[in-house]
C-alpha cells in the first residue's frame, strides 16, 4: 500500500481551530486546505483566520489552500410568520410580502420573489432541515397555495428552500460581494459560491474577481444546479457536493446517488471535486468515528473525489486533530480501491487541449514502464491538473514557480506541489537537471529510480508542455 495519500483533506476553521498549536497540529496530521465559512463570523474573524492559517502552514512546512465559502442567498421565514404546527394534508398559504400579516395558515417568506419563482405542481417549500415540507399546488392572488406533505413546526427566522425555483435572484448577494472583497484582501486561493443555480452565477462571480488568480468552486446544493450540472462544472474551476443543503432540497435519500453523479461528472470533465458535510459528524463529540462514517469517507474516495471535507468536526468539535488523523487514515486505506473512471491515459475524446493529451500520454507511459513518479514543471498548474484527471497511481510532483499555484494544487488529487523557481533565460537541460534533483530529494527516491518528466521547448511558458522524457535518477538521461 502506498504511503502517499492522494485524496486531499479540507478542514473548516472555527472556534476549535483558533488555538494556533491546534491548527499547526491539524496541518501536520494532514490538512491540505482550510475553509473559512462566511455564514459565521465577522470580516475581522475571516481575515484573522486566513492569516492564522498562512502562519500555521508555514510553521508546519506545508502548502495549504484557503477556501473562502460565501454564504449566498439564504432565504428565511420572516419575523411576521408566526409559529405554525403543520400536520400532513394541512392547507397552507405562502406569501413573500413582509407587510402581509402571518395568519394561522399563512407562512411569510422574507423573499418577495417567492411567489413568482415557484413552479406550481413541481416546487416544494422546505423549512429548516426538511420539516415541514409543503408541496405547492397553485399560484393565486399574490400567494402560493400548497399542502403539507411532511409535518413539522414552522418558526420565524427558520431557513426556507424553494425547490425547482425559476430563478429570478442571482446567487451573489450584496453580503457576498462585500465578502469577495475581503477574500481578495486576505489573499485566499479559492472562493466557493453557495446556492448556485446555473452557469450564469459562476460567470457573475468571475466578473467580480477579474484580474485575480483565485479559483471558483461551485457548491452543488440545489435541484436547479443538478438540472444544469454539466454547464456549471464547465464554467467553474471546481465543484463541491454540499450534502447538507442538497439533502434539504432533494431529500436525504437522494443524496448518495446525486453525490456519485456529481463526482463522476466532475471527473469526466477533469475538474476538482470536494465531498462535504457530516463525513465524521460523530467526531464532534467522540475521538473515534463510527464504522458507517469510515465507510462514507472511503466510498467518496473510491468514487474518485479529489477532496473530503470536515465542517463542524473541526470548526466546533472537541477532537479536530483526531478527526484529521482519522480522515487521513481512512482515505489512505481506501485509495487502492480507486478505479480510474477511464483507462489511464484515456481515449482521444471530446475537446481536449494538446497539453491535456500530452499529459494523458505521459500518464500512460509512466504506467507502462512502472515509473516511480511523474515530474511536472508547471507555470499555471494546468499540466499537473491535466495529469490528475487521469488518476495515475504514481505521485504527480508539480514543480511550480509560484507559491499561489502551489497552494491551489494542494487540493488536486494525487498532486504534490513543490516550489521550484523557473528562470526564463535558463536552458531547458539545466531546468530538467534541477527538476530531477528536486524530485529525488522531495520523494526520497533511490538512485536508479525512473521518472517521467514533461516539459516544453522553453522554460516558463504556460500551456506549452509538449515533450515527454523518461529519466533515471542519479544518472544522466
Ligand atoms: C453544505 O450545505 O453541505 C455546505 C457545505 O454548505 P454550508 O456549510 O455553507 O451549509
Amino acid at each position: 500500500m502506498s504511503t502517499l495519500r492522494r485524496t486531499k483533506i479540507v478542514a473548516t476553521l472555527g472556534p476549535s481551530t483558533d488555538h494556533q498549536p491546534t491548527l499547526v497540529a491539524m496541518i501536520r496530521a494532514g490538512v491540505d486546505g482550510v475553509r473559512i465559512n462566511c455564514s459565521h463570523g465577522s470580516r475581522d474573524d475571516f481575515i484573522r483566520r486566513a492569516w492564522q492559517a498562512r502562519d500555521a502552514a508555514a510553521t508546519a512546512g506545508r502548502h495549504v489552500a484557503i477556501v473562502y465559502d460565501l454564504q449566498g442567498p439564504k432565504i428565511r421565514l420572516h419575523e411576521a410568520s408566526g409559529r405554525a404546527d403543520l400536520g400532513e394534508g394541512d392547507q397552507v398559504r405562502i406569501v413573500g410580502e413582509p407587510g402581509a400579516k402571518g395568519a394561522k395558515d399563512t407562512l411569510v417568506v422574507d423573499w418577495p420573489g417567492v411567489v413568482d419563482a415557484a413552479e406550481p405542481g413541481t416546487s416544494e417549500l422546505v423549512i429548516g432541515d426538511g420539516a415541514p415540507r409543503i408541496a405547492i399546488a397553485e399560484r393565486t392572488k399574490g400567494a402560493l397555495v400548497g399542502t403539507c406533505v411532511i409535518p413539522g413546526t414552522a418558526l420565524p427566522r427558520k431557513g426556507a428552500f424553494l425547490t425547482h425555483a425559476q430563478v429570478t435572484q442571482m446567487a451573489l448577494t450584496d453580503k457576498d460581494r462585500t465578502d469577495v472583497r475581503t477574500a481578495l484582501d486576505a489573499g485566499v486561493d479559492f472562493i466557493a459560491l453557495s446556492f448556485v443555480n446555473a452557469a450564469e452565477d459562476i460567470r457573475e462571480l468571475r466578473g467580480e474577481i477579474l484580474g485575480s488568480s483565485v479559483r471558483i468552486i461551485a457548491k452543488i446544493e440545489t435541484l436547479s444546479a443538478i438540472d444544469h450540472l454539466e454547464e456549471i462544472i464547465d464554467a467553474a474551476d471546481a465543484v463541491m457536493v454540499a450534502r447538507g443543503d442538497l439533502g434539504v432540497e432533494a431529500g436525504v435519500s437522494r443524496v448518495p446517488l446525486l453525490q456519485k453523479r456529481i463526482i463522476q461528472a466532475a471527473n469526466e470533465r477533469g475538474k476538482m471535486v470536494i465531498t462535504a458535510t457530516q463525513m465524521l459528524e460523530s467526531m464532534i463529540d467522540a475521538p473515534e468515528p463510527t464504522r458507517a462514517e469510515a465507510s462514507d469517507v472511503a466510498n467518496a474516495v473510491i468514487d474518485g473525489t479529489s477532496c473530503v471535507m470536515l465542517s463542524g468536526e473541526t470548526a466546533v468539535g472537541r477532537y479536530p486533530i483526531e478527526a484529521i488523523g482519522q480522515m487521513a487514515s481512512i482515505a489512505l486505506a481506501a485509495q487502492d480501491g480507486v478505479t480510474p473512471l477511464r483507462a489511464e491515459g484515456g481515449t482521444p475524446d471530446e475537446g481536449r487541449t494538446t497539453a491535456e493529451s500530452v499529459m494523458g500520454a505521459a500518464v500512460l507511459l509512466a504506467r507502462e514502464i512502472k515509473a516511480d513518479a511523474l515530474v511536472i514543471p508547471t507555470e499555471t498548474g494546468g499540466s499537473a491538473r491535466a495529469a490528475a484527471r487521469f488518476r495515475p497511481r504514481r505521485p504527480i510532483l508539480a514543480l511550480c514557480s509560484d507559491a499561489d499555484v502551489a497552494r491551489q494544487l494542494a487540493l488536486e488529487w494525487g498532486v504534490i506541489p513543490e516550489p521550484l523557481h523557473q528562470r526564463p533565460a535558463e536552458p531547458i537541460d539545466a531546468l530538467v537537471e534541477r527538476c530531477l534533483l528536486r524530485a529525488q530529494r522531495r520523494l526520497g527516491l533511490p538512485d536508479g529510480a525512473r521518472v517521467v518528466l514533461t516539459s516544453g521547448p522553453q522554460v516558463a511558458t504556460p500551456g506549452a508542455t509538449s515533450l515527454i522524457a523518461v529519466h533515471r535518477l542519479g544518472a544522466t538521461g
